[in-house]
């Protein structure tokens, strides 16, 4: 399989530390609001990644944090009257309300900054042991940037480039415009943990990455990922950090997704151009947003668009469409083995799959991916339309291939129509409607077509038998 690698700028065969497993890093969340569609971008594209690997058989180990003490948390805790963990809870409890809801499978570990402060103090220790990092005035703790000759390898910029843009800002006291916070003194009034170099106060935000990855993967994992805007400063200085105090290299490679973008301009909360996912779904249902994530490479900007939700939700129904139709003519069908019409038929249907694979091979190319799912959409309605008497023995081996390859996407496997409140009450319908059209009553029999229809049921007379097919009302 090969990725695009930040660090190297080209895209890379992956090779793991470990062969047959991966040690896996994405940037969470911060944890004060609800997360916006751009924030899923990452999770979404990080976690099918994660899949992709399992379903080669990697084993995968994957972490992503949850940055739950930081300046927002702190201000929307103040601004509520409450603890700052009351705001992290909620968040984190939220979500995981939305990453379910999106397909996203949960972490192998999702470790909070509050509880990982025994590591974060342990790192900026050693820093500070190595000559790394330094005890401002103010009771801060400063990475010395200087210190560290490849700063600049990930986002690719000489060090006189990167100080020409820094500063000093009010109130840190630092020996250089380059230097960066790992520990932040605690001001009154925010919560504080004990240091052993004497300063009360909590993490930067880079540090905590450094320390969970370190604790939880080891000094040196496969890849870290995130969004682009985390390049520079956050992953340059996660690097920084890591080498210097473990010595080694940090990350093999560097997976970076494209921004997200609404009238072609960065989804972001401060900007004010987001739309949250929570209500996204609401209007156009999860799992089309899922779909519409899916339908671009995950390093190419992607725009948000009402029509482009739409779209995505209709590409969505047909795939569904396709599982139903199986499914039904499954059940309807005999016959445990294929003819040599069929055998040929599904030699062909195996090549989508390669294709698939090909695609996901090559630098996660979910766009190509896609096509070749709907490719083997667009062959097996062709094909059950036009032959009746499809084997059952087929049928089950073509939907068996579509299930795997969509699962591995995990898009269209949901099973909600068995929990439909209306079930007996449509089963009922149909069989009064098939009554009347054998009594000839063409005109109940409508009457009760329009009925179904209303109920988001559309009915299909095929020689199989009726066809029953649900859409969103
Ligand atoms: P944050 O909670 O802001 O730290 O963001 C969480 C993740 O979302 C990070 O990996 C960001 O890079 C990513 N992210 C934020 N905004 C966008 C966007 N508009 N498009 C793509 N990724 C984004
Ligand atoms: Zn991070």
């Amino acid at each position: 399989m090969k990725l695009y690698n930040t660090l190297t700028r080209q895209k890379d065969e992956f090779i793991p530390l470990v062969p047959g497993q991966v040690k896996m890093y994405s940037c969470g969340p911060t944890v004060y609001n609800y997360f916006h569609i751009g924030n899923a971008r990452p999770f979404i594209m990080f976690d099918l990644l994660r899949r992709y690997f399992e379903y080669r058989g990697y084993q995968v180990n994957f972490v992503q944090n949850f940055t739950d003490i930081d300046d927002k948390v702190i201000t929307k805790a103040n601004e509520e009257g409450v603890d700052f963990n009351t705001i992290a809870e909620r968040y984190i409890k939220e979500y995981y309300v939305d990453a379910e809801g999106l397909g996203i499978k949960r972490a192998t570990m999702h470790p909070r900054a509050t509880e990982t402060m025994d590591a974060i103090i342990d790192i900026v220790q050693r820093l500070l042991d190595k000559g790394h990092a330094y005890v401002a005035e103010n009771g801060d703790v400063y990475f010395r940037t200087k210190s560290f000759a490849e700063y600049g390898k990930l986002c690719h910029q000489p060090m006189e480039e990167l100080q020409a843009g820094a500063r000093i800002g009010v109130g840190e006291t630092k020996e250089d415009p380059m230097d960066f916070a790992v520990w932040k003194a605690a001001k009154p009034g925010e919560p504080a943990w004990d240091t052993p170099w004497g300063t009360k106060g909590r993490p930067g935000w880079h540090i905590e990455c450094s320390a969970m990855a370190c604790k939880y993967l080891g000094d040196t994992i496969d890849i870290h990922s995130g969004g682009l805007d985390l390049i520079f400063p956050h992953h340059e200085n996660e690097i920084a950090q890591s080498e210097c105090a473990n010595g080694c290299t940090f990350a093999n490679y560097w997976l970076h997704n494209g921004f997200l973008t609404i009238d072609n301009e960065k989804m972001s909360k401060s900007k004010g151009n987001f739309f949250m996912v929570r209500d996204a779904a609401k209007e156009f249902g999860y799992e089309t947003i899922r779909m519409f994530m899916l339908s671009a490479h995950y390093r190419s900007p992607l725009n948000y668009s009402v029509e482009s939700l739409e779209m995505n939700k209709a590409s969505l129904s047909r795939l569904y469409e396709c599982r139903n139709n199986m499914e039904f003519r499954i059940e309807k069908a005999a016959g445990d083995s294929m003819n040599a019409e069929e055998n040929v038929k599904l030699e062909s249907l195996m090549g989508y799959k390669q294709k698939f694979i090909d695609a996901m091979d090559d630098d996660m190319n979910t766009a190509d991916a896609l096509s070749a799912v709907f490719e083997l959409v667009r062959e097996i309605n062709g094909y059950m339309s036009a032959h009746d008497d499809v084997s059952k023995a087929f049928l089950t081996a073509a939907h068996g291939l579509f299930m795997e390859l969509t699962g591995v996407l995990n898009l269209a496997q949901k099973r909600d129509e068995a929990a439909d409140p209306d079930e007996d009450k449509i089963n009922e319908l149909v069989a009064q409607r098939t009554a009347a059209k054998k009594a000839k009553d063409f005109a109940e029999a409508d009457r009760i077509r329009d009925v179904l229809a209303e109920m988001g049921v559309i009915i299909k007379d095929t020689r199989q038998g009726v066809q029953i097919q649900r859409v969103k009302k």
